[in-house]
């Protein structure tokens, strides 16, 4: 039988794209409905974060005109990660897998023929990978690599130039919800949530219309949670430069004691300064590594709800839930 597939997309003030996005989606679905991939009463969730357009009236709209159609309402604008969530956790009940992308058509839509012959493989989740970044600028290609080797360095499980383009089944969903974790990075939870994976390769192209929700500071913050997220080894590396340091600083004293000794006056002043310096720089460095995890716990003892949803159009029409997660 074929299985009921939810496709959940977070937007915000998204009004340029959303009427090119959901014409290729009514088009897609029914393709898919009619190559026996999923059954007809699947679905796609459309994810209102806050946006201060248009974007909550034509999802409105979206839904009134045809039943493929649901939407969710956030009480707020809570970022990509935390929206994307809230749609994963709608769709947990409702379907037997999902696929998560993105609104601004960037993620081919064609690939999802083959997620879903994964899926029906026996994976439990499926990876969109890219196989090309020429649509990015070279700084963005240049950091988000540089991204990936530094994740992979710090030992966190991570697929390489893979974004939030990924399908989910019925089971995963429910492990993920089993992450109560505040500091959201999906991309770093659904390998941990393990399962049979796969992969499929797209090409992306650029955004179709409207700017990248995504600036460079966006995306540092975005880079750092993922990193102290999922990663102790920058403090681990406190530790290591520490113990490195405090070598050194033997060796230093026994050259003073030395020179002390044999009577050599040390101007040293060059030296001195510079590792005032330097030693000061490390320490505020580590001071503010630490201070970075100390956030994170912060955060995640307050158990702050991830998402709240204010509205949600669904088939049974017009479900006033409030949802805390
Ligand atoms: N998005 C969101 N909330 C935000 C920022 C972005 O729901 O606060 C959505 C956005 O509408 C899009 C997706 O997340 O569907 C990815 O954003 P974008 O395409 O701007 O990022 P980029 O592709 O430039 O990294
Ligand atoms: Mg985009």
């Amino acid at each position: 039988m074929a299985s009921k597939l939810i496709v959940v997309i977070p937007c915000y003030n998204e009004q340029e794209v959303l009427p090119e996005t959901s014409k290729r989606l009514v088009v897609k679905m029914a393709s898919l409905v009619q190559k026996g991939l999923i059954s007809d009463d699947s679905r796609v969730l459309l994810v209102n974060d806050g946006s201060k357009d248009r974007t909550w009236e034509m999802i409105t709209e979206l839904h009134e005109q045809n039943p493929l159609f649901d939407g969710v309402k956030l009480s707020r604008n809570r970022g990509h990660q935390n929206a994307l969530l809230a749609g994963l956790m709608t769709a947990k009940d409702r379907c037997d897998i999902s696929i998560s992308m993105d609104a601004d058509l960037q993620d081919d839509m064609d690939a999802m023929d083959r997620f879903i012959e994964e899926y029906n493989k026996g994976c439990d989740i499926v990876y969109g990978v890219r196989n090309k970044r020429d649509t990015d600028t070279v700084f963005k290609r240049q950091t988000a690599l540089m991204f990936y080797r530094l994740m992979k360095g710090l030992g966190v499980d991570i697929t390489y130039n893979h974004a939030d383009y990924r399908l989910m089944s019925n089971r995963a969903l429910r492990a993920l919800s089993e992450f109560k974790e505040v500091n959201l990075f999906l991309r770093g939870m659904a390998p941990l949530v393990g399962f049979q994976s796969g992969t499929v390769t797209y090409d992306r192209s650029e955004r179709f219309a409207g700017e990248s929700k995504y600036p460079f500071k966006k995306m540092l913050a975005f880079a750092i949670d993922g990193i102290t997220s999922f990663s102790v080894k920058p403090l681990r590396l406190i530790t290591t430069v520490g113990v490195v340091i405090f070598i050194i600083s033997l060796f230093m004293l026994l050259y003073a004691l030395i020179s002390w000794i044999s009577g050599k006056t040390v101007i040293g002043w060059t030296s001195t300064l510079a590792s005032i310096w330097m030693i000061g720089g490390i320490q505020l460095l580590s001071l503010g590594i630490i201070g970075e995890y100390i956030g994170k716990i912060y955060h995640e003892t307050k158990q702050r709800p991830r998402f709240i949803i204010e509205r949600y159009l669904n088939e049974k029409n017009d479900d006033p839930v409030v949802d805390h997660h």
